[in-house]
């Protein structure tokens, strides 16, 4: 087993990574706070891993249970309220400890009612997709979406552990898989040359689920993410560089739907249109791109955004971002592989082109 540590002062948490840790009673018995908990998971994971869950915890503590409906256009408020209803009607107080069991959606939504709830319990975050291992379970962003938009209620609450049991990975569809890699690849990206030639190196075998590899994958990835969040916990400024590709992804989320392209494959597209844009300014090299574009398709994700997706349609959408400040457009590009930054210094014609290069 590995062992992180998000460093904020006395929010500081630990993040463990290894195989077989769901059954672990001892990883569990430090970070809940008294003897009340409320596991929150989805009727997906439920049948696979909340047996699991409930054994670790079972005889120790007040153990109870709420299973959410499976998908994002279930991340909102009306489904929140299922959370607030199982803790008031199992007489839950303020020191009870919420538990997420699945992915980035149950993560934000329990990480929610944990800041919420009685103005605010602990939680810890079980994350079961690569994704959630290696993004949203660490650094303490937590909401709903609402019909106007995505994540557009929320607050920042920072879990007291993270438990990454790489053998959850098994059951992960393929597609979901390959999403999450697209998250793991941008930390290479933005801030790890060394962990990007690892990852050139280790992708087929990573692609393959090696137990070990992955463990190393999502130790890295989580490392990296925790110094961003530890030096920038409410993304007043270096934080924003793990946006790398999103705002194009945001862009193909918003006008496919929900769903119909994952976060992850959006993020791909994205990733690639930002580094094709870094090199037509003359940052990356055209042999980066290459290496990029490379990358992502032996990870199996989309190299170029959804056709027929014209450029403008892109730039309205980016207009809209909630990354974009006082009316200018910012993006993350990079100076080098490895190397990110934050910038409006755009020229639109610039990211036109390149969108209409990248496009089916
Ligand atoms: P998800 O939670 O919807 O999970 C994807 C699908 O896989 C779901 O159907 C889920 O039930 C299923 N699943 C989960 N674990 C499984 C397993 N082990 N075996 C079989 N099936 C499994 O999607 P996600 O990609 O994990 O998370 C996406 C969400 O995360 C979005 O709502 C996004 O906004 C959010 N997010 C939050 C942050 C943050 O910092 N808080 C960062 C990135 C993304
Ligand atoms: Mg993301």
């Amino acid at each position: 087993m590995k062992e992180l540590v998000v460093d904020l002062g006395d929010r500081s948490y630990p993040i463990y990574i290894g195989s077989g840790l769901l059954a672990k009673k001892e990883l569990y018995s430090p970070h809940v706070v008294a003897k009340q908990v409320m596991i929150v998971t989805n009727e997906t994971i439920a049948p696979l891993y909340l047996q699991q869950v409930v054994n670790a915890l079972s005889g120790d503590y007040q153990v109870d249970t709420v299973i959410l409906p499976d998908g994002e256009c279930y991340k909102n408020l009306t489904t929140l309220d299922m959370i607030y209803s199982a803790l008031l009607a199992g007489k839950h107080n303020r020191k009870t400890t919420l538990i997420a069991l699945g992915g980035g959606v149950v993560g934000d939504m329990t990480g929610f009612a944990a800041a919420s709830y009685q103005r605010g319990v602990a939680f810890m975050q079980i994350p079961t997709t690569v994704l959630s291992q290696v993004d949203s379970s660490v650094g303490g962003k937590t909401g709903v979406n609402h019909a106007l938009g995505k994540n557009m209620i929320g607050a920042f609450h920072q879990p007291n552990a993270v438990i990454i049991d790489t053998d959850s990975l098994d059951t992960l569809p393929a597609r979901e898989f390959s999403a999450g890699m697209a998250e793991v690849i941008k930390y290479g990206l933005i801030g790890d040359t060394d962990f990007l030639q690892w990852l050139d190196e280790n992708m087929s075998a990573l692609m393959a689920r090696d137990k070990a590899l992955l463990v190393e994958a999502i130790t890295r990835s989580c490392s990296n993410k925790a110094q961003v969040v530890a030096r920038d916990e409410h993304e007043g400024g270096i934080r924003a560089i793990l946006n790398l590709g999103h705002t194009f992804g945001h862009a193909i989320e918003t006008e496919q739907g929900y769903g119909v392209w994952l976060h992850g494959e959006a993020v791909a597209a994205g990733t690639i249109m930002a580094s094709a844009l870094s090199a037509s300014m003359g940052m990356i090299s055209d042999d980066d791109v290459a290496f990029v574009v490379d990358l992502h398709r032996r990870a199996n994700l989309p190299l170029q955004g959804p056709a027929k997706m014209l450029p403008e349609r892109y730039l309205e959408l980016m207009a809209v971002d909630k990354k974009v400040l006082d009316g200018s457009l910012r993006l993350v590009l990079l100076r080098q592989l490895g190397d990110a930054y934050v910038t409006s210094a755009l020229a639109v014609e610039d990211i036109r082109a390149i969108i209409a290069q990248y496009s089916a």
